[in-house]
C-alpha cells in the first residue's frame, strides 16, 4: 500500500488554539494564561485592517484577558460601558489642534489625582482606546469617533519617544516596518504600542511588555520566513510610474 503523499492538506490546517496556519502557530510564544491587566483595552479594528495577514491584534486578543475588538470604522456610544467609566485615553500622535500628553505624563498626572482620594487603596482601573488601521483610516476613524471621545473624556496620549512623522526608526519592530511599508519610520504595529503603554500604566508592566513583545518578534521572524516580500509587478510600476510623471508634467 502506498503510503499518502507528504500532505499539503495537513499545512493548511489552522491551529485551533492561535488560529494562525500550523507552520506560523505561535503557541510555543503565547502566554499559558491571558495576561490580567487593570487596564480595559479596547481595539477600533478597521474592517480592512482585519483581514491584513500581519495584523497584530489577534496576538494581543491571545495573550490579555482585558480586551475587547471592535470592527467598527467609528466608535459608537454603545461600545463602551457608560456606568462610572474609568480614566479613559486614547492613543494618537499629537497634532497642532488636538494635542497629545505623553503615557508618562498622564501616568504622572493620574497619579496625583489618586493620591488625592487617599480611600482608594486599588490602583485605579485605566480604559485604553486604540485604533488599528493603516495611517490614514486611522485618522479617519479618530475624527468620526470624535464625539464620543469628547463624551468619556478621553485624553488623548501619544507613546512618550512618539509616533510621528519626524521620528525616524527607534522601534524594535522595524522588521514590520520592512513587511508593511509604513509610510515613515517610527510607526509602530498595534501590539507594540499597546505593550509600550501597559509597561507605563501596568504595575506589572515591564513584565506584560516583554511577554507581548516576545509574540510579536516571534510573530515577524516567522512571518520573514514564510512570506515572500511583495514587490508590484513590474506592468503596473510602470504605469504608475507614468502616471505619476503625467501629473507632475500637468503642475
Ligand atoms: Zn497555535
Amino acid at each position: 500500500m502506498e503510503e499518502p503523499p507528504p500532505d499539503s492538506h495537513h499545512r493548511r490546517r489552522i491551529c485551533n488554539r492561535c488560529d494562525r496556519p500550523n507552520p506560523i502557530c505561535l503557541c510555543h510564544v503565547l502566554p499559558s494564561d491571558l495576561l490580567p491587566t487593570n487596564t480595559e483595552i479596547i481595539i477600533l479594528h478597521h474592517p480592512l485592517e482585519s483581514r491584513h495577514k500581519l495584523n497584530t491584534t489577534p496576538l494581543l486578543i491571545k495573550s490579555l484577558n482585558n480586551i475587547t475588538r471592535i470592527p467598527s470604522r467609528r466608535l459608537r456610544r454603545h461600545h463602551i460601558s457608560a456606568a462610572s467609566p474609568p480614566p479613559t485615553i486614547y492613543l494618537f500622535p499629537s497634532s497642532p489642534s488636538s494635542p497629545a500628553i505623553t503615557i508618562s505624563e498622564f501616568k504622572s498626572l493620574n497619579l496625583k489625582n489618586q493620591q488625592i482620594s487617599i480611600l482608594n487603596s486599588n490602583p485605579s482601573p485605566l480604559r485604553l482606546i486604540v485604533f488599528d488601521a493603516t495611517w490614514k483610516h486611522a485618522k479617519e476613524m479618530v475624527r468620526a469617533s470624535e464625539e464620543v471621545l469628547r463624551e468619556v473624556g478621553a485624553v488623548r496620549v501619544c507613546l512618550d519617544n512618539g509616533i510621528d512623522a519626524s521620528v525616524t526608526g527607534g522601534t524594535i519592530y522595524d522588521s514590520e516596518l520592512l513587511l508593511r511599508k509604513e509610510p515613515f519610520g517610527g510607526c509602530v504595529s498595534t501590539a507594540e504600542a499597546v505593550a509600550r503603554c501597559l509597561r507605563v500604566v501596568e504595575v506589572d508592566g515591564e513584565e506584560i511588555e516583554r511577554k507581548l513583545i516576545r509574540v510579536l518578534k516571534e510573530m515577524v521572524r516567522m512571518q520573514s520566513v514564510y512570506l515572500k516580500p511583495m514587490k508590484p509587478r513590474p506592468k503596473l510600476l510602470k504605469k504608475r510610474f507614468q502616471n505619476q510623471q503625467n501629473e507632475e508634467d500637468e503642475d
